[in-house]
């Protein structure tokens, strides 16, 4: 299959609202949801959970980060998301933080949201994914590595 040309702006920008729109829904919904930014989540090694990212969500990731005036993705360690930043252990890019980061990776927040409650969210990234010509969910560190290079 021909990969669509990653480079057109259209394409991304289509991909970065629609993500960007999935986000503000599941805001929408009636279930509770109490995030405090401890930044517990974002510790990998604790917590022995990476958030897996589809490519529209990497896009909206690594847009963010590139917003924040940073020349590189911050280096990959063992322990923690690159996107934490770790002298005050905040997130850099809070407001475009992945859909997992939003509902599976913190019990303080409520705990995992149930699959059902958020398939249809699900599907929409997944459709977003495809018309990027991506292969599927990959760990957050290396998807926002390769959407760095692909929007630069
Ligand atoms: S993207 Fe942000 S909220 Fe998600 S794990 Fe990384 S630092 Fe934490």
């Amino acid at each position: 299959m021909k990969r669509p040309d990653t480079s057109n702006t259209r394409l991304f920008n289509g991909s970065v609202a629609e993500v960007g729109q999935i986000y503000a829904d599941l805001a929408a919904r009636p279930v509770q949801r109490d995030c405090l930014r401890r930044g517990e989540c974002c510790q990998f090694k604790l917590t022995g959970l990476t958030p897996y990212l589809t490519k529209g969500e990497a896009v909206v990731a690594a847009r963010a980060l590139r917003a924040t005036g940073r020349k590189k993705v911050p280096n990959e360690t063992k322990d923690a998301c690159p996107l934490l930043d770790h002298a005050s252990q905040r997130c850099l890019i809070y407001a475009d933080r992945p859909f997992g980061c939003r509902t599976h990776f913190c019990a303080a927040a409520g705990g995992p949201m149930a699959r059902r409650e958020v398939l249809d969210l699900i599907r929409r990234l997944e459709a977003v994914d495809a018309q990027l010509g991506g292969d599927g969910p990959r760990k957050l560190p290396a998807a926002v590595a390769v959407a760095w290079d692909e929007i630069a």
